[in-house]
């Protein structure tokens, strides 16, 4: 970074606003004017010498302009021969005579003596009633200048002022000029995009360049009048150290709501830090409020390390420029906190897309979970991740046994790829993914080293695509391929919400595997057990026969003996048959080749038939009956009694206390619900959950396990199909309460 030292040096102070003599008399074409007028002086007066001088616009002072017939050694540093009469020639109405001769008689040393000059006649050159200088005329012998003559040069004076202001009004209107052109320069400049501090060093250097100066200073106060910034050009940095010093200094600027020029810094009323301003070597300064709306946003000075007279012309420039520099300040200052706005948007943005993403992504785990159907996992990632990620296609590869081939489950928005086709134009990419377990990002295909190896991708129109590994227990069992018809921008909150997405997918996928095999599993057992009970049944059937005619024919003479061998034989043969029934309903079941046959009956009056059964095979038990007279419904009477006798077969068989079993049936909201109780051993609240399940039976204490854990899985199956639904509600020592319901609109009444 440049210091302010060099930075000063380079900007020379070349322009100045003091408009004074010096400055007009260099201008050519004033020069030109006072020559003329000083030859037609010499002609006009038959003089032999003739001066010219111009009072300073600030200070008054008159200084040698032009002179002609004057010899050189005596006309330097503007003087000239009798240069100390123009003060009093300058206050005068009209022309004065001087007689040198009879002064020098006075008075000893004359330049006018010594330049051979006798008389001089010195008239005020006038314009608007005001003097601006004076016109002297000289002989060289002793003259008296005859009052026609002082008429004439006073006249001559005149007009000569008169051309002489039209001169300089002429040069102020081209310096003014000057200045606007300048001034739209500077201008232009603060006309810059970016922040306030980038504008605040615009400024400075702009008014520095603007007032032909070196050194700036520029302060921004808040509602307090506090310094909240400032910049300096110029200057010793430790310049704005003082921030009090200068906050002060800007209030009274701002007070004053007027550029304030200052000639002479030490002598200024103004609170400026002397010692500051004396080590910097600031002598002259301007200072201009920053004021836009009639809301004050600061002060800016400009300084000069020379005595300025800073003129109107000055002044009002540097107002204008403070103006301009106000609104741009203010339009900075705007910009700034638009920018600000725009950031605080972006975030809330941002958080809103991570919010919608967690969102999507809860909304699509709770998807994925709550099916086992592969299909239906398959579909459901595809709907979620096509959602979260706005692709235009996508294609779900799973994972070939070895990992080197994929093969396509699903493929949306392309048209010739199809699942199941054998394709493995992608299989490239899916590979990577497949090996490394991370997932493959490419932004713009065509810019990408992918371009060559994916003119498959290419071809289908895609311009950025994302594949993101579908992971299960760490190993990736597939990936999901996103493609975007249009160069993408990947979000990183995006891609890690679809990275999840996948990670979750995959688990539900190979869930749904598992449930697969294990479904195709218990299909085979199923089968299995179809077929051996099937043809477990004919024999048994034919043994049973035989039994019974056995026990039938035996006589009273037969040995007691052999009677009960054949009633055991009888009975056991009855009890495998109903077993046999039991596992070949189920099966039936499980394969699917199960109907009801529902018609229009008594629910009340099939409770009370399976009651009165049972009734006859314990002792020990009372069931009792809490039932409607009539409950008219339409349903498979002959399979709702086959859950009626399971579940009150169980109350008998885990009470073996014996005791009362309670069976109520009533009809409530469109439904009919019995309810099957007991007060036996119970069910522990742990296998609750899982008694419905096919084959499953609880352990007994003594680890001995009874039935074959399918009867309360064929109930289930029944009222499953009637539309009902079934459960426990048990506590181990007292007893349960089996519940099933099944629907009974009250339309569905049968008088
Ligand atoms: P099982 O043929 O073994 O009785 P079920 O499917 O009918 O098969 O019942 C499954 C398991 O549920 C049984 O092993 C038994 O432990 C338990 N169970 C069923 N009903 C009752 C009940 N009323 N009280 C206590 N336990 C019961």
């Amino acid at each position: 970074m440049e210091s302010r030292e060099t930075e000063r040096a380079r900007v020379p102070e070349t322009r100045s606003y003091n408009t004074g003599d010096t400055a007009l008399a260099n201008s050519s074409e004033l020069t030109r004017q006072l020559d003329y007028t000083l030859e037609q002086s010499l002609r006009l007066m038959r003089a032999d010498g003739a001066a010219i001088w111009l009072a300073d616009e600030v200070d008054g002072q008159p200084h040698l302009a032009r002179h002609k017939g004057l010899s050189a050694p005596y006309v330097c540093e503007g003087q000239a021969p009798g240069g100390y009469h123009v003060r009093a020639v300058l206050n005068a109405s009209g022309p004065i005579e001087v007689d040198i001769a009879s002064e020098v008689l006075d008075g000893g040393f004359h330049p006018c003596f010594v330049a051979g000059l006798r008389s001089a006649l010195y008239a005020p050159l006038k314009s608007s009633g005001r003097t601006m200088g004076v016109l002297a005329v000289y002989r060289k012998e002793r003259y008296k200048f005859s009052p026609p003559e002082h008429t004439l040069l006073d006249i001559f004076a005149s007009m000569a002022g008169l051309a002489i202001e039209n001169e300089r009004l002429h040069r102020a209107a081209a310096s003014q000029l000057q200045d606007l052109k300048a001034l739209a320069t500077a201008s232009a400049a603060l006309n810059v995009p970016g922040n306030l501090r980038n504008l605040m060093q615009v400024i400075i250097k702009q008014a520095t360049e603007l007032m032909g100066l070196t050194a700036s200073f520029l302060v921004l106060l808040d509602s307090e009048g506090q310094v909240v910034e400032y910049d300096a050009i110029g200057l010793d940095p430790g310049w704005a150290h003082d921030l009090a010093a200068a906050s002060a200094l800007a209030r009274r600027v701002l007070a004053e709501n007027r550029v304030m020029a200052t000639w002479d810094l030490r002598k200024s009323d103004l609170p400026v830090d002397m010692r500051l301003a004396q080590s910097e070597g600031l002598v002259s300064a301007l200072s201009a409020p920053l004021v836009h709306d009639q809301k004050p946003l600061g002060v800016i000075h400009v300084y000069s390390r020379e005595h300025r007279a800073f003129d109107s012309n000055a002044v009002r420039l540097f107002h204008t420029f403070a103006n301009q520099a106000a609104t741009a300040l203010e339009n900075a200052r705007l910009f700034d906190e638009l920018v600000h706005a725009e950031t605080q948007r972006r975030i809330l943005e941002q958080s809103r897309a991570r919010a919608d993403t967690l969102l999507q992504l809860h909304q699509a785990t709770k998807d994925l979970g709550s099916t086992l159907v592969l299909d239906e996992v398959l579909d459901r990632l595809c709907d979620s991740a096509t959602q979260m990620s706005r692709a235009d296609v996508m294609t779900v590869r799973m994972a070939g046994p070895t990992g080197s081939m994929t093969r396509l489950v699903r493929s949306l928005g392309f048209q010739e790829l199809q699942p199941g086709s054998g394709d493995q134009q992608f299989h490239c990419v899916f590979a990577e993914v497949i090996e490394t377990g991370r997932p493959v990002l490419v932004e713009d295909l065509a810019a990408s080293s992918q371009a060559q190896t994916m003119p498959a991708l290419m071809k289908e129109g895609i311009r950025s695509f994302s594949v993101f590994p579908l992971l299960s227990h760490g190993s990736v069992i597939g990936g999901v391929l996103l493609g975007y018809r249009t160069p993408q921008e990947f979000h990183s909150e995006r891609m890690e919400g679809l990275d999840l997405l996948c990670h979750y997918a995959g688990a539900a996928i190979q869930n749904a595997l598992f449930y697969e095999q294990e479904r195709e599993s218990q299909r085979a057992k199923d089968e299995f057990f179809s077929v051996i009970t099937h043809e477990l049944r004919t024999p048994l059937t034919v043994v049973h026969g035989y039994s019974q005619l056995l026990s039938r024919q035996l006589g009273p003479e037969v040995d007691p003996r052999l009677r009960r061998s054949a009633e055991g034989i009888n009975e056991q043969t009855r009890r495998l048959r109903e077993m046999v029934d039991s596992l070949l309903e189920i099966s039936r079941i499980a394969l699917g080749r199960f109907t009801l046959k529902k018609e229009a009956g008594d629910l009340a009056l099939v409770v009370r038939q399976a009651a009165e059964t049972l009734q006859v095979s314990t002792e020990r038990h009372t069931i009792l009956v809490n039932a409607p007279d009539t409950l008219q419904m339409i349903f498979d009477q002959q399979r709702i009694r086959q859950v009626l006798e399971n579940l009150i077969g169980n109350a008998i068989k885990y009470s073996p206390a014996g005791g009362p079993i309670d069976v109520k049936v009533q009809r409530q909201a469109g439904e009919a619900m019995v309810a099957v109780r007991d007060y036996g051993v119970g069910i522990a609240p742990t296998e609750q959950p899982r008694i419905f399940e096919r084959y499953y039976q609880v352990q007994t204490a003594d680890g001995t396990r009874t039935g074959m854990g399918i009867g309360l899985n064929l109930c289930q199956e029944i009222v499953s199909a009637h539309g009902g639904r079934i459960w426990v509600e048990s506590e181990p020592g007292k007893g349960s309460i089996f519940h099933f319901t099944l629907p009974a609109p009250e339309s569905a009444q049968v008088a």
